[in-house]
């Protein structure tokens, strides 16, 4: 049996992760649950699947009688507290966002492993929690959830090191992938809301839009797979049947492939190295029509071109990036700001703070900072084109 802990367990990952959970209740059991302020849904899940350990971070509920047998933290240092004193070796980082960076770092101080759905912890601080993250005696501590990243390690199965020469990262291109630019950057909150293949929260559903899910998932396979930025080969694929590949010295490239659902990476990561059913629709090749793959747009999506750029320039660069994603794609779901405002702050930020240190979780904290400021002035800022103001 293993315990884990799904922090974030109200989101879309959360309750993937649950529903695969409850397919083998003979494998794992759940040994801590958070949320952000969704308490209803919080305590039935603790009711359904009863850990000993849940926390509610971003408000305070009273907790329910018949739920006296869960000890209940409340309050913004209630997630990093969860990750460390969760029992259980597993950790599911599914929160969004940067907030779930210390706690991330909490559960690898205590030894855990960390299944990472949570992709911006590791594109703000990836030196410093691959650092943290190394493989110890009982293999690899650091487990991807993302989709892609999840075929990538499953392409790199059985591989030796440095065997690959490329990674092939697949992108659905999401919804505006066939729009004009003009009318793109106009676009509206529900348009953008409209993936074409995945169903998930609302923030990397925008991000998917404007194409900075891409920018940071190449971020992320640089830290996870130790690749250098010209070996991360974004390659376009509308239909999400093959979830990413790697091109190997000889020639050989494997793919990964399978329907667009997220339990089977999520369950990839909880089982590795065995294979467990997932409840997931069966691939019928015969029924697919045909599979495509084109060039990314770099012109209409700037976002792939910055995460190039951010890596190249190491230090604070890709935090930076993540964190004025993160304000400009919160303040596009307020509607506060035409979508083509998001490239620009981002890039507003990453020329005024690109160059900061990020070795430690105070110089992170601090470039996280100025970058969300810098992106809220370029927000304010006049109008320079890149879509009318809404609102
Ligand atoms: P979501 O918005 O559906 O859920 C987010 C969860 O985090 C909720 O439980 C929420 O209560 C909690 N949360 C939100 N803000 C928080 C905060 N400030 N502090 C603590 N908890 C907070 O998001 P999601 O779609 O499940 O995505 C979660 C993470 O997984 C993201 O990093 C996303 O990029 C990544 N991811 C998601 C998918 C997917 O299919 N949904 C696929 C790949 C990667
Ligand atoms: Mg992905």
């Amino acid at each position: 049996m293993r315990g884990i802990a799904i922090l974030g367990s109200t989101g879309s990952i959360g309750r993937q992760a649950l529903q695969v959970i409850s397919l083998h209740p003979d494998r794992f059991f759940v040994t801590a649950l958070t949320a952000h302020k969704n308490a209803a849904l919080l305590f039935e899940q603790v009711r359904a699947f009863r850990p000993r350990l849940a926390a509610l971070t971003g408000e305070e509920a009273p907790v329910p009688p018949d739920l006296s047998f869960c000890q209940f933290l409340f309050g913004p240092d209630a997630l990093e507290k969860t990750a460390r004193i969760a029992e259980g070796r597993d950790v599911l980082a599914a929160v969004v966002g940067v907030a779930g960076l210390k706690a991330v770092m909490a559960a690898r101080q205590t030894g855990k492993r960390v299944l990472l759905a949570n992709k911006e912890t590791l594109v703000a601080g990836g030196e410093m929690v691959t650092a943290a993250c190394r493989p110890d005696e009982n293999g690899p501590t650091l487990l991807p959830v993302d989709s892609e990243h999840s075929a990538i390690f499953q392409c790199l199965q059985g591989a030796g090191p440095n065997a690959y020469e490329k990674i092939l990262l697949t992108a659905s291109g999401g919804p505006f992938r066939t729009w004009e630019k003009s009318r793109m950057e106009n676009a509206t909150v529900a348009e953008a809301l409209g993936h074409p293949t995945w169903s998930m929260g609302a923030k990397i559903t925008v991000d998917s839009a404007s194409m900075f899910n891409k920018a940071l998932e190449i971020i992320e396979a640089k830290w996870l797979f130790d690749a250098r930025p010209e070996q991360i080969q974004v390659v376009v694929h509308p239909q999400s049947i093959v979830h990413s590949a790697v091109q190997f010295r000889d020639g050989a490239v494997i793919a990964q492939m399978g329907v667009p659902d997220m339990r089977l990476p999520i369950l990839y990561a909880m089982s590795y190295p065995e294979r467990l059913e997932t409840g997931a629709p069966e691939l019928d090749l015969f029924a697919l029509n045909r599979l495509t793959f084109e060039r990314p747009d770099t012109e209409k999506f700037p976002a792939i071109n910055m995460a190039y750029q951010a890596l190249r320039a190491g230090g604070a660069a890709c935090c930076v990036l993540n964190a004025a994603n993160e304000e400009a794609c919160f303040s596009f779901l307020r509607g506060e700001i035409p979508f083509g405002r998001i490239p620009q702050a981002v890039d507003a930020a990453l020329q005024k703070h690109g160059h900061l240190p990020a070795r430690t979780l105070d110089e992170i904290d601090r470039a996280d900072a100025l970058a969300r400021e810098e992106a809220r002035r370029a927000l304010r800022a006049p109008d320079e084109g890149g879509g009318k103001r809404i609102g």
